[in-house]
């Protein structure tokens, strides 16, 4: 998506070789144009395919996942991150580890938003190890229902989380895939 690595161009800023801040317009401030744009490439991307849901991953998934769902006119679900397990049953949990804070939490999903006929779109901001995606996956397919796809807005494919997602036979698509990042360096794979 051309605009947006135009953005990440402009405004990104790679802290590390592994780690990519864009609070500008995504991590922080939320620029709400970009993300209407971000979620009509992800409907054009991913309509037709009998999607029951979109689930997205708190918080920075939130805001690209609002705007593709109500052009797709569809339910989301924001899945929690919870320090400890929840112990009230009717939930269903996956452990995560967090590729930013470098900890474990539980993913938490209450199984009143999903039914085994669901089919669940997977939204996240960033694409790492794929720890994230992959845990949102566990949860759908622990539920029953089916991933109809997972939709990244940056994708780090330097690192394992692509490889692995599309080990698993996932409909992968990210909208920027960057595939080398140093202190003052960010490029896309061509
Ligand atoms: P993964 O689970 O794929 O290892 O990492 C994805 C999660 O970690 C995303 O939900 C995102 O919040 C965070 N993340 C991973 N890499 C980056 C990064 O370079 N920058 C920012 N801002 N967040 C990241």
């Amino acid at each position: 998506m051309e605009t947006l690595c135009k953005r990440i161009l402009e405004e990104g800023r790679a802290l590390s070789s592994t780690v990519l801040k864009v609070d500008s317009f995504l991590n922080h401030q939320v620029d709400p144009k970009l993300m209407y744009e971000i979620g009509t490439d992800f409907k054009n991307y991913f309509k037709d395919r009998g999607i029951t849901k979109i689930f997205t991953i708190e918080s920075s998934g939130i805001a690209p996942t609002v705007m593709t769902a109500m052009q797709m006119d569809l339910p989301m679900v924001t899945l929690k991150k919870q320090k400890g397990r929840n112990l009230d049953g009717d939930v269903y949990q996956t452990t995560v580890h967090s590729f930013t804070k470098g900890s474990d939490y539980e993913l938490t999903l209450s199984a009143k938003y999903i039914t085994k006929e669901d089919n669940i779109l997977i939204i996240d901001d960033f694409l790492a190890n794929g720890e994230a995606a992959l845990g949102a996956a566990r949860l759908v397919e622990e539920a029953g229902a089916k991933v109809a796809g997972i939709g990244i807005v940056i994708e780090k494919s330097f690192q394992p989380g692509h490889d692995m997602i599309m080990s698993k036979g996932y409909d992968l698509y990210s909208l920027a895939r960057i595939s080398k990042l140093e202190e003052g360096l960010i490029e896309f794979v061509k």
